[in-house]
């Protein structure tokens, strides 16, 4: 079930929310053991939620269009007395004491939530195989990742576990799962949703958004999550459009760019094709399509791998035993404790991450690593500033390949990097993109394109791909579980 339709069904009285918040529980406690997308279940919660969205029905009031509608938030997300773990053992018995801002949102606006989703630990990872609570299985194949950090978010939203979900992106995680699982994912321009109430990864980059099965439902996702929080001294203090109201305007004349340096060596050739079919449906919809440049391109994963992790090793220097989460429960002396809480607490690729970070971050290594990459970005976001002056949106494959194998890359951490390759640009820019369905393999497994956008340009990308949405069949298509 999507969004629009649900509430329109629920408008019309043709189905109580709590009836369809029994039905979703229902088909989670099929699936879930499959796919692993839940690692926590709200249910009595949900059930009493949905119950006063039915009465304030009744009345003839509702809190609009998400009221009543069961949701599930990636478990990055703080939620007040249910447990968030970051798909860490170190926050494996974490029950936040506050709301964050966007979970406060879902529940003014009347949403039911369902549970907490499966991701990456501390959402590092594009293949859920780093959650500490196992991985996610593909709905589409259950031999394949369904990418990752938001794993858990891509593959419950495609498999209809929840009507829609969100998920955070600090270098793909929200586009890269979608692409693979066939569903929309939206990164909003840096500021545009609050942070506040989400585990810190790298600051600088992380932003949380929409997964949902099509682009209205994710406009009507944005239209609960963007906006000013003065709880978030990065979030933009500028109105927020209503973001379903562009939607149908039409792309007739409408500029898009194609990156000549995203169509790389190792490129998955049917995503390639994917792509190029893509920008010819735009062409007989309308658009202009011409090649661009953005020649920094090949030194953004280079330069996001010192970046991220060295906010990471900042970030998760909090977890010491002491405030927050695992404790080792006979440490000889603070530093014991110190050492073996964290030991004990993280897994390898957290662990990695932070070792790499506080590295990039030491005197001596400062500025041949962290300021010269900072550079890099830099230069990275000027060519898309300069690009996105003569086109309205740029337009590229989300990911390289289609959905891998579980295990297929977990011993070779650049391989598994090169996954972001075509999503981590925009991060570093700060732009906002969108990716969506726009074929399929000779294999069944999905292909994403991705839309990226001027800064707060999310209404130009949600009517560009409304619009290819409307002439296409893709985003139909569901897995058969
Ligand atoms: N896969 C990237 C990483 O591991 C991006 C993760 C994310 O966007 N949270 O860092």
């Amino acid at each position: 079930m999507k969004v629009k339709e649900l509430s329109e069904k629920l408008a019309r009285k043709e189905i109580a929310s709590v009836e369809i918040t029994e039905s979703y529980f229902k088909k989670i406690e099929k699936l879930n053991p499959k796919l692993n997308c839940y690692l926590t279940l709200c249910k009595e919660s949900a059930l009493k939620t949905a119950k006063e969205s039915d009465e304030r029905r009744s009345k003839g009031k509702t809190l609009g269009p998400l009221d009543g509608i069961p949701i599930a938030l990636k478990d990055i997300f703080i939620t007040e007395g249910v447990k968030t773990t970051c798909a860490s053992k170190i926050l494996e018995n974490y029950n936040p004491p506050y709301e964050g801002t966007t979970a406060a949102a879902f529940k003014k606006a009347g949403a039911v939530l369902l549970g907490k989703l499966n991701m990456d630990e501390f959402a590092m990872g594009s293949s859920n195989e780093f959650s500490a609570f196992g991985p996610v299985k593909n709905p589409w194949n259950l031999d394949c990742i369904p990418g990752g950090s938001s794993g858990g978010s891509a593959a419950a939203v495609a498999a209809d576990l929840c009507v829609a979900a969100t998920g955070t992106d600090t270098g793909g995680s929200i586009r890269q799962p979608a692409a693979l699982c066939n569903i929309v994912g939206l990164k909003p321009t840096y500021g545009r949703v609050t942070r506040y109430g989400l585990i810190a990864f790298a600051s600088s980059l992380d932003q949380a958004g929409p997964m949902t099965k099509d682009v209205t439902d994710a406009a009507l996702m944005m239209n609960v999550m963007a906006g000013f929080d003065p709880m978030d001294s990065t979030s933009l203090n500028v109105p927020v459009p209503d973001y379903t109201a562009s939607l149908t305007k039409p792309i007739n004349g409408l500029k898009l760019g194609i990156p000549k340096e995203y169509f790389i060596d190792g490129i998955d050739s049917e995503v390639k094709q994917a792509i190029e079919i893509a920008a010819k449906k735009y062409e007989t919809l309308g658009a202009k399509v011409e090649t661009i440049s953005l020649p920094h391109t090949k030194y953004a994963v280079p330069a996001y791998y010192i970046i991220a992790p060295a906010e990471a090793s900042a970030n998760l220097a909090r977890y010491d035993g002491v405030r927050f989460g695992l404790r080792t429960p006979k440490p000889e002396d603070l530093l014991d404790l110190y050492e073996k809480s964290r030991t004990f607490g993280f897994g390898p690729e957290v662990t990695l991450r932070i070792v790499l970070g506080t590295y990039v971050l030491s005197t001596g290594y400062y500025d041949a690593y962290y300021l010269k990459a900072q550079k890099v970005r830099t230069l990275i976001k000027k060519d898309f500033l300069e690009a996105l002056q003569k086109v309205d949106a740029i337009l590229t494959p989300t990911a390289p390949t289609p959905a891998f194998k579980i295990g297929e890359k977990t011993d070779d951490p650049l391989k598994m990097y090169l996954s972001d390759i075509f999503t981590i640009p925009v991060n570093l820019a700060g732009l906002p993109a969108l990716s969506l369905p726009c074929g399929f393999s000779k294999a069944g497994l999905p292909i994403g394109m991705q839309l990226i956008g001027k800064h707060l340009g999310e209404e130009k990308l949600f009517q560009i791909g409304f619009a290819y949405e409307q002439a296409t069949e893709w985003h139909k298509r569901r897995p058969a579980l």
